[in-house]
């Protein structure tokens, strides 16, 4: 068995949240501060799990309204027509355009909803101390980090698509209310996913080794 790696928390070193400076602390008034910034120290994020998960809830009710409700409202002199994300890929496909309706599909539907299942997993990991496959955990916290700024796909569809028909055509286009649900999504799985604290994932392990020895 390999020893575990010596880590900053184990010297009695703080990692400033804010400028990423290693130091012991300046002891003020409570809790210790960075001397650099003057951030407050932790040696991990607060209630990192707790806050996580809080804002994991909030996404997965959002995610309800974002693929139950229309996220386009179509309008021409043949009618009104209302779209979820999912009646729009059914159409899209229908249409000829697998390949759109793919990535619609893909972006809308599966990435935002494989994005909270990672995150439920990692944070259920944490929560019961799992040692299991760390490494890959960690990966899959990395790449939940990245795609985050990619999923706003479908809200960049609806705006193109209605700035392209409302200029000169009788048709409109409108963004419904599942756009704004499905914004919420996306944005409360990053502020999860930012609220995750990925050293937690390595705690349980170093204890187990320690435990091991
Ligand atoms: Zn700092």
């Amino acid at each position: 068995m390999t020893r575990a790696p010596l880590t900053a928390q184990d010297c009695g070193l703080f990692s400033c949240h804010v400028c990423g400076l290693l130091s012991k602390g300046v002891k003020g008034s409570g809790e210790s501060r960075c001397p650099r910034c003057s951030a407050p120290l932790h040696f991990r994020k607060p209630n990192s799990v707790s806050r996580s998960l809080a804002l994991l809830i909030a996404a997965y009710i959002m995610y309800i309204p974002a693929n139950l409700l229309p996220i386009m409202k179509t309008g021409s002199m043949f009618g009104a027509q209302d779209d979820t994300i999912m009646s729009g890929v059914v159409y899209l496909w229908h249409s000829g355009s697998w390949d759109l309706a793919l990535v619609v599909f893909i972006a809308s539907i599966l990435v935002p909803l494989l994005k909270l299942i990672a995150l439920t997993l990692l944070l259920v990991s944490v929560h019961f101390r799992s040692t299991w496959l760390p490494l890959q955990r960690t990966k899959l916290y990395r790449i939940v980090e990245l795609i985050g700024r990619w999923s706003m796909l479908d809200i960049y569809v609806v705006t193109i698509l209605a700035a392209l028909v409302q200029v000169g055509s009788l048709a409109t286009i409108t963004a419904g209310p599942a756009a704004l649900a499905f914004g919420a999504v996306v944005v409360l799985t990053m502020f999860a996913a930012m609220a995750f604290d990925p050293r937690l994932i390595w705690d349980p392990l170093k204890k187990a080794r320690t435990e091991h020895d």
